[in-house]
C-alpha cells in the first residue's frame, strides 16, 4: 500500500446516482484487478473505493454512487469536485484488500455484483479477458431499475462474442419494457446452479446482499475458500 497523491482529471455520470472518476496518481500504483483503494478526506477519514480500472495504466477508474441520501459517497465525491474545482490534488491510498482475482486457478468464475460493486466485478472480468483465459465466467448484475446497467451493451457485445463468458443482468425493480431477469441477483445465481461445489465466487455490492449471498451460497454447496469479498471484513 502507497499513499498516492492524483489529480482529478474528470467526473462524469454513468446514471444520474453513479459517477464516473478519472484519477491520474503522479507516481505509477501498484495494485491487482479486484483491489480498491482509500480516499482520504482527512487524515482520519478515509473511504474505500474499488479500482475499476486494470493494473499498469496511467489513469484509475473509480464508480462512485451518487446518491445525496448516500454520505458515504456523496461526501467523497464532493471532496472530489472541490479538490477538482481548486486544481489541487487528492490523496489516495492504493492496492488494498485480498479479494482479488486469483490467477493460479482454474475453476470457473461465478461474479456476483450489487449496484456500484459492479466496479470490483468489471476490474476482474477485464483482467480475465486480457490474460486471455480460458475460464468460465458467468458475470451477474443486479440493480434496481435496469437504466442502472450503465456498461450494459459493452457486456453483451463481450457475452455475444465469447462462448465461455455469459452476463445476467438481474433487474430487483422492472417495468414492463425489461425483457431479462427479475428479482435479487444472488437469487438468480441459487436459480442458476444446482451446486456451487466447484466455483470460484467473486462478490461485491451492498453489505446485506453481501452476507445474504455468502450464507446461502454456502448452503448451495460453495466453499468458504472459494469465495471473495472484502466486504467479508465488515459485516
Ligand atoms: C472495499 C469496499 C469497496 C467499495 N467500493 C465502492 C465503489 O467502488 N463505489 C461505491 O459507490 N461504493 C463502494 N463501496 C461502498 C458500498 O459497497 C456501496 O455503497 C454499495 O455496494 C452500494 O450498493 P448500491 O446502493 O449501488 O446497491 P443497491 O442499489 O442497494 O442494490 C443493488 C442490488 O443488490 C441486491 N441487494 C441489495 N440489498 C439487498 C439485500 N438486503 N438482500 C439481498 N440483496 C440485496 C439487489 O439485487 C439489488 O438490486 C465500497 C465499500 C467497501 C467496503
Amino acid at each position: 500500500m502507497t499513499l498516492t497523491s492524483c489529480i482529478v482529471d474528470s467526473i462524469t455520470p454513468l446514471t444520474p446516482y453513479v459517477q464516473r472518476v478519472v484519477l491520474i496518481p503522479d507516481q505509477p500504483v501498484d495494485f491487482l484487478p479486484g483491489q480498491y483503494l482509500q480516499l482520504c478526506l482527512t487524515e482520519q477519514d478515509k473511504r474505500p473505493f474499488s479500482l475499476a480500472s486494470l493494473p499498469g495504466l496511467s489513469e484509475l477508474e473509480l464508480h462512485i454512487g451518487a446518491s445525496a441520501a448516500d454520505e458515504y459517497s456523496s461526501q467523497a465525491l464532493t471532496h472530489l469536485q472541490q479538490q477538482q474545482q481548486k486544481g489541487q490534488p487528492v490523496q489516495v491510498e492504493a492496492g488494498l484488500g485480498h479479494a482479488h482475482l486469483r490467477t493460479e486457478r482454474d475453476n470457473p468464475i461465478v461474479l456476483l455484483a450489487g449496484g456500484t460493486g459492479f466496479s470490483y466485478i468489471y476490474s476482474i472480468a477485464q483482467a480475465l479477458q486480457q490474460q486471455g483465459s480460458n475460464r468460465p465466467v458467468f458475470l451477474y448484475w443486479g440493480v434496481r431499475q435496469h437504466e442502472s446497467l450503465y456498461l450494459l451493451p459493452e457486456l453483451q457485445q463481450w457475452a455475444s462474442s465469447q462462448s465461455k463468458f455469459r452476463f445476467i443482468p438481474v433487474v430487483q425493480d422492472p417495468d414492463d419494457s425489461w425483457q431479462g431477469r427479475a428479482g435479487l441477483v444472488h437469487e438468480a445465481v441459487l436459480e442458476d446452479f444446482v451446486s456451487l461445489e466447484a466455483y470460484d465466487i467473486y462478490i461485491a455490492g451492498p453489505f446485506p446482499m453481501v452476507g445474504v449471498a455468502r450464507d446461502a451460497f454456502l448452503k448451495q454447496g460453495a466453499h468458504q475458500q472459494q469465495m471473495f469479498a472484502d466486504a467479508f471484513a465488515y459485516i
